[in-house]
């Protein structure tokens, strides 16, 4: 069976077929001046998805996700302040003081939401001398020229050699007038077209984020790490190139242009250019920028990580999806339907059914066909629902069938990147924990659901599960 992808570079479903043995991906990765959000959070899961069901079904999967730590100003016209430098200045800490804090804390949040994490996470300014050699190449081949110590990329001279695609739907001339729009004054005093982009950019003397460079002291252009890092670590042609869709343009398009003008290629650099819709707030983009964000930090204060991932893989990456309550309730409930499906088979002694054998077929061929049809998590995800009730009804069947029943759903489940069966630690005779569920259950008896489900989700905030069983309450500490 062939996965099948929508490829934003020619606006159509493709079957993929990597380049060579190991499929190499690239993905935008976070821009690190804050903590990251949920919208970020559920464009890393549509990847960590993407790499789990390619390895699922046996390709070997090499992944890098650049880490943005300096370049990526305020404004995408090559306006305003370095958002790091902005940031660290607000929060007086030197810029590599932020950095540091916040990618720490990044690795710790991705590990704790069980993304499987990328091969290689390269940091911008780690690779200062490749993006300096990448802008004099650029230049060479005739496509970049410098104006008082920043050099553009010059658009319109290369969309006239090689195109310029994933405009969705616009051409370059419509750009040219709509450009109009928002016109910045460097655009107006060295920019040949305002659709040019900085590579390099002269940093003005209150700059603190500054290299020396052969056009004097500056600092890198955003899309040129995402070309330069991906370049030295996947090679001048690659598989997939993912990010959010405000990279349709002119991210993506600019990265696109910058390969194929520093190596001077005649084929398209990336085979796939995939992009995750956006999660919205009352409609509208959840960003850093406008502040209308929820971050995963304060999320995992009141969610199982498990949870979110449900969450996440109950959204299509290609549909914008409104983030709400209601829907991580719903994910909730899921993950207990799974959850107890495992619990109670493996509480039964079985039986004599063979009822699951079919299903077991059936529900690992419905996955593979929705997840081929462009990663359509959620059918894929209501498929592994079913089976979990699937489950439940046929408790009697016989307990190796059951066995394998578990196991496919734990398998199925964690392509999805949900983690279903933790380590779990009893922690015998902890007299607060045992006194909180008494309370619980004393609550439960008079009807006081609302505070019961207080106790149950601090509880569960501290990776305390508790479990209301035949047998009566029980809890453990998940790992
Ligand atoms: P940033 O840190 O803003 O550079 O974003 C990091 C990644 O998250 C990029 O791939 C963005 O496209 C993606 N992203 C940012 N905001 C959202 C959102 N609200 N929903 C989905 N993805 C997002
Ligand atoms: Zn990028």
């Amino acid at each position: 069976m062939t996965l099948n992808l929508y490829n934003t570079l020619n606006g159509k479903k493709e079957p993929f077929e990597p380049i060579g043995n190991v499929v190499r991906i690239y993905s935008c990765g976070q821009t690190i001046y804050e903590d990251m959000h949920v919208g970020n959070a559920k464009t890393y899961s549509a990847w960590d998805i993407l790499i789990r069901y390619l390895r699922w079904k046996g390709y070997e999967v090499f992944h890098v996700m650049n880490i943005t730590d300096v370049g990526h100003l305020t404004d995408d016209a090559d306006q305003g302040e370095d958002k790091i430098e902005k940031s660290a200045r607000e929060k007086k800490l030197e810029p590599m003081e932020l950095v540091t804090r916040q990618v720490i804390k990044f690795y710790n949040e991705m590990d704790r939401l069980n993304m499987c994490g990328a091969n290689v996470y390269p940091r911008a300014t780690g690779h200062m001398v490749e993006m300096i050699e990448a802008v004099e190449d650029i230049m060479e081949n005739g496509y970049a020229y410098e104006v008082n110590g920043t050099v553009y990329f010059d658009v319109p001279k290369f969309a006239e050699d090689h195109g310029y695609p994933m405009l969705g739907g616009r051409t370059i001339e419509d750009l040219e007038v709509g450009a109009g729009g928002r016109v910045g004054e460097r655009e107006l005093k060295e920019k040949r077209s305002p659709l040019d982009f900085a590579l390099w950019i002269n940093a003005p003397p209150e700059h603190l984020m500054r290299w020396t460079s052969p056009w004097g002291e500056g600092y890198p252009g955003w899309h040129l790490e995402c070309s330069v890092m991906g370049n030295k670590y996947l090679g001048e042609t690659f598989d997939i190139h993912a990010g959010g869709v405000d990279h349709i343009f002119p991210h993506h398009p600019n990265e696109r242009a910058q390969n194929i003008a520093m190596n001077d290629l005649d084929e398209e650099p990336v085979k796939y250019w995939l992009h995750s819709a956006f999660i919205t707030v009352d409609g509208e983009k959840m960003s850093k920028s406008k502040g209308n964000y929820y971050t995963v930090e304060d999320l995992l204060e009141e969610y199982d990580p498990m949870v979110i991932r449900t969450f996440f893989a109950g959204l299509h990456y290609r549909s914008q999806s409104d983030f709400s309550e209601k829907a991580l309730k719903e994910a909730e409930k899921n993950l207990k339907t799974m959850e107890n499906a495992i619990r109670l088979a493996k509480e039964s002694e079985g039986g004599s059914g063979e009822e699951l054998k079919e299903s077991i077929k059936d529900v690992k061929n419905g996955f593979e066909d929705a997840m081929d049809e462009d990663l359509n998590t959620s059918l894929a995800l209501s498929k592994i629902l079913n089976f979990a009730r699937a489950i439940n009804r046929n408790l009697d069947d016989r307990p190796e069938i059951l066995l394998l029943a578990v196991d496919t759903l734990k398998e199925l489940a964690g392509v999805l990147g949900i983690r279903l069966e933790r380590s779990k630690t009893i922690i015998q005779g902890d007299e607060y924990i045992d006194l909180l569920v008494d309370i619980r259950e004393e609550l439960r008896t008079k009807k006081e659901f609302d505070l019961a489900d207080k106790i149950r989700d601090e509880l569960a905030s501290r990776g305390i599960v508790v479990e209301d069983t035949a047998d009566g309450t029980k809890w453990y500490q998940t790992g």
